[in-house]
């Protein structure tokens, strides 16, 4: 693992790479990358700027995307653009530019889930501090304001939850669980599929960048050809870029939106 680079001292390359590439696209997981993280999962708000940015990068011929773990409803009306991609609940729901939705949870799973939030909800859903929020296929498990006894309890009920279904998927984020109907679903899943969905957008290979803060971001770090950006103090870390902050992501957002300025009349002629 090599360190990764700030990416703003990194911008004439990056920059080049934009304008030549055949194809961009800009995907970007929202809590803590695009937003700043709040004591509560609902006081989180998209700066307005940032909502005019990737309005703008987007009908400049960029595929744009936010692929967050949140359920596609609440992702969706907290970003709240048309003619963007939304992958929720961990890329396990998909909206696509026309608001056509798809979903990659099986009957089994699906009853798998059922099983899971009623067991939650019996065994560690009345202890204090602990908060659980159904999203969908998945189900997350908040402890950003649990005391330790509560932070305990309910590590021990999921650790029972994951022996009685071999399948179930874990994911620690910050001050979160999230439990999976099962593994092999990912942001990074859904990050492919919507590039195969939109290889006709133009000739020429992809130039992809992520954005993300957490661990649930690393897979799509470490399997991504393109410009990957981790956000916030965290080093370790298989992006190649890093930015310090979401006021730093707001820059970046800025540079981008010029270079795809610069770029726009040679899109028009290749298409
Ligand atoms: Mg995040």
């Amino acid at each position: 693992m090599s360190a990764p680079r700030h990416l703003l001292d990194c911008w004439t390359e990056v920059a080049r790479r934009v304008r030549r590439a055949g194809k961009v696209a800009l995907f970007a997981d929202l809590d803590g990358t695009l937003a700043r993280i709040r004591r509560r999962p609902e006081e989180v708000r998209l700066p307005p700027r940032i909502r005019a940015l990737l309005g703008e990068i987007a009908a400049n011929h960029v595929t744009v995307g936010i692929i967050s773990g949140r359920g596609l409803e609440d992702l969706e009306a907290r970003v709240g653009l048309e003619g963007i991609w939304y992958a929720g609940a961990h890329g396990y729901c998909l909206r696509d530019l026309s608001g056509r939705t798809r979903s990659w949870i099986g009957p089994t799973q699906e009853t798998r889930m059922r099983e899971v939030r009623q067991r939650l909800e019996g065994e560690i859903g009345a202890l204090p501090g602990i908060r659980l929020e159904p999203k969908g296929p998945t189900v997350a498990v908040h402890y950003r304001e649990a005391p330790r006894r509560s932070r305990e309890l309910a590590r021990a009920a999921i650790g029972q939850l994951l022996e009685s279904h071999p399948r179930l998927h874990l994911l620690s984020g910050k001050k979160v669980w999230e439990l999976l109907p099962a593994s092999g679903v990912d942001k990074w899943e859904a990050i492919r599929r919507i590039l195969r969905l939109e290889r006709n957008r133009g000739s020429g290979g992809w130039l992809t960048f992520y954005l993300g803060d957490d661990t649930t971001d690393e897979r799509v770090f470490d399997q991504m050809k393109g410009i990957s950006i981790a956000v916030g103090k965290r080093r370790r870390t298989k992006a190649r870029y890093f930015l310090d902050t979401t006021a730093e992501v707001r820059i970046f957002l800025e540079k981008f939106r010029e270079v795809l300025w610069l770029r726009q009349p040679k899109s028009h002629s290749g298409s």
